[in-house]
């Protein structure tokens, strides 16, 4: 049938899209397949005549399919999200080839880093006016806070915020991110985030002997030069400048190898003094992966009740829960409002006076959701 051949096996891609299929009319069969798509693109993809297009176009029965997908600010958010969608579907993964089927090594850095859309065929894709009648909301928290529409469009279309939140992406971490936006986080525990998510290897999270190879070899081979290269680091949304914020990676990931030693059980601790090790040991089948909030990697072991307020319950379980880094560094750095304090305050009262054995922590579910949302506002992660 004149199909074109491809050397690499890009022929799956294009196969059922029927763009590379040059036989007669099948432009006709494409733009039924993609509704919304830009009549430049077909033009000049297909070579069709302008007239013989609209004159497609013009027939009943095509233009009453047509019409729902017609890419228009007038058509109704949760129609216009629907368009956009596909179209953003068909973008990433048709024109830029972008497989989220594969390892998000492969594909998270290659969306971060899509920054062409606009000069495309495909520029509406990132046009405000359809973002603002899509979701006007969320476009409105991403300019506050500095973000691009390429990241609102990868969190509310596609790959959509479930499979992006479950690959370990930030929303500031897509290139052309605001640098204000980054002041939301802490350095270290972006870094971390990022080693642990993108950079400490395949199937590090998810295996409890993966992790702890992975916190071993940052103990072990941080201060050698290119151990978590700079580069890497940028090519997973943190910039250089960031870094330096933080006193330049060298002290960043000093500090990092610090706190995995202490998780490791490779610093000697005193008496009462907390261990997490220690802990670990005690209640060896709890559930320490994810944030019991949000779901995100990496975790610290986070008190809830302050450990110098409350020293009895240090290796209390219900007292004990993995919080993610993000969230743990804005409560140990009291970044928190005065409301969000008196919340949290109101949290360990609730705590103190419910009785042992009656899962404690979930006192605490309606601050930490609050406090996620502050941490990660775009992401609505723990709403
Ligand atoms: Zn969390």
């Amino acid at each position: 049938m004149g199909m074109r051949q491809f050397s690499d096996g890009e022929v799956d891609k294009a196969e059922g899209m029927g763009y590379d299929n040059h036989s007669t009319d099948d432009w006709k069969d494409f733009l039924l397949a993609h509704k919304w798509m830009p009549r430049k693109v077909i033009v000049d993809r297909f070579g069709v005549k302008r007239h013989d297009l609209d004159n497609f176009k013009r027939k009943p029965a095509v233009r009453s399919l047509l019409k729902p997908w017609a890419v228009s600010a007038q058509q109704p958010p949760d129609r216009l999200r629907a368009i956009l969608t596909a179209a953003w579907e068909y973008y990433i993964s048709v024109e830029e080839r972008i497989d989220i089927g594969d390892s998000p090594l492969v594909w998270v850095p290659r969306l971060l880093a899509l920054k062409n859309v606009q000069r495309s065929d495909f520029g509406f894709l990132v046009n405000s006016k359809y973002l603002k009648a899509a979701c006007p909301e969320r476009v409105g928290e991403a300019r506050r806070l500095g973000l691009s529409n390429v990241a609102v469009a990868a969190f509310e279309f596609w790959p959509g915020r479930e499979r992006l939140t479950a690959a370990g992406v930030l929303p500031l971490m897509f290139l052309q991110t605001h640098a204000a936006a980054l002041v939301q986080l802490d350095t270290d525990a972006l870094v971390e985030h990022v080693y642990v998510n993108f950079l400490a290897g395949e199937g590090t999270l998810g295996s409890p002997g993966r992790m702890r190879m992975a916190k071993e070899r940052l103990v072990a081979r941080h201060d050698e030069p290119g151990f978590v290269p700079q580069e890497a680091l940028e090519r997973f949304g943190v910039p250089y400048n960031f870094c330096k914020q933080g006193g330049g990676l060298r002290q960043i990931l000093r500090r990092l190898a610090e706190k995995y030693r202490g998780e490791l059980g490779m610093i000697e601790v005193s008496g009462t003094r907390w261990s997490m090790s220690e802990f670990r040991k005690r209640f060896p089948n709890s559930n320490m992966e994810k944030c019991v909030y949000c779901g995100l990697h990496p975790v610290d072991l986070h008190h809830l009740l302050p450990r110098d307020k409350y020293p009895s319950e240090v290796y209390e379980p219900e007292n004990v829960v993995p919080l993610c880094v993000n969230v743990h560094a804005y409560i140990t750095r009291a970044r928190w409002t005065p409301e969000q304090a008196e919340r949290y305050d109101e949290a360990v009262r609730k705590w103190r006076g419910a009785p042992p054995g009656s899962e404690r922590q979930h006192h605490f579910s309606e601050v930490m959701s609050e406090i996620h949302q502050t941490v990660y506002p775009f992401l609505s992660v723990g709403r």
